[in-house]
């Protein structure tokens, strides 16, 4: 379970309190990713596909809007805006271009980590990942449990990566129905950039492996060459 933990991106240039977050989020069970500048921040958004985004306003090398802006062209990665300033100009235009919620500093933990559950909970993209309250998906002996964000084969648990996770729980809430590439690449990955197909395919490949089944067997998920996957549904 410890690779399926959420993966959260602290984009924060004072230390003490990106250390702080940092602090709070890992003994609360999260993965912590961090940046102090808005470039880094763009990096590892990209390179790290985090579940959520935590991001200071006033860093030195741009305005936190302007990453804002870049996530959101690509991506539905909940994003949660820490800022010292305070009217409510400020946090309508962060909304306006994308940004799930907004905290002012200073905040405590118990606020910081409620709003990290409600944003990882409402938004979009836990939906689509399945990280809906209590739900699982069956297809013949495959199990998922979308709670423990938990895949299992006849009662044995799958060891999948988060991002494997990600391609068969999303796959599992479009079930019966084939997903193109680009949009399994868009919501696994965020981006779409060309490289990614390949990406994607390796990914596929190791999840086969994982659950047992030949390349040329759909018995769980379906692939349909140079379109894209689809999760088989139960006829039972
Ligand atoms: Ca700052």
């Amino acid at each position: 379970m410890g690779n399926n933990k959420y993966k959260i991106l602290v984009i924060e240039d004072e230390d003490k309190i990106r250390n702080f977050i940092k602090m709070i989020l890992e003994t609360n069970g999260y993965q912590v990713l961090t940046a102090a500048t808005c470039m880094q921040g763009n990096d590892m958004f990209f390179s790290h596909n985090p579940d959520l985004i935590m991001l200071d306003l006033g860093l030195p090398d741009q305005d936190g809007s302007e990453l804002i802006k870049a996530v959101r062209k690509s991506a539905v990665t909940p994003m949660i805006v820490l800022s010292a300033r305070t009217t409510e100009q400020d946090k309508v235009s962060a909304l306006d271009l994308g940004a799930n919620d907004y905290m002012t500093k200073p905040f405590g933990t118990g606020e910081l980590l409620a709003r990290i559950r409600a944003a990882l909970r409402n938004s979009r993209h836990s939906a689509i990942m399945g990280a809906v309250p209590g739900g699982t998906f069956a297809v013949g002996d495959m199990k998922i449990d979308y709670d423990r964000r938990m895949v299992s084969i006849g009662g044995r648990a799958i060891k999948l990566t988060q991002t494997e996770y990600n391609i068969v729980a999303l796959l599992s809430e479009h079930a019966g129905k084939v997903l193109t590439y680009t949009t399994i690449l868009r919501k696994v990955w965020g981006a779409s950039d060309p490289g990614s197909i390949k990406k994607l395919q390796v990914n596929m490949a190791n999840i086969r492996k994982k659950l047992g089944t030949r390349p040329d067997e759909h018995k769980y998920i379906s692939n349909e060459l140079g379109v894209g996957y689809g999760m088989l549904e139960d006829d039972a």
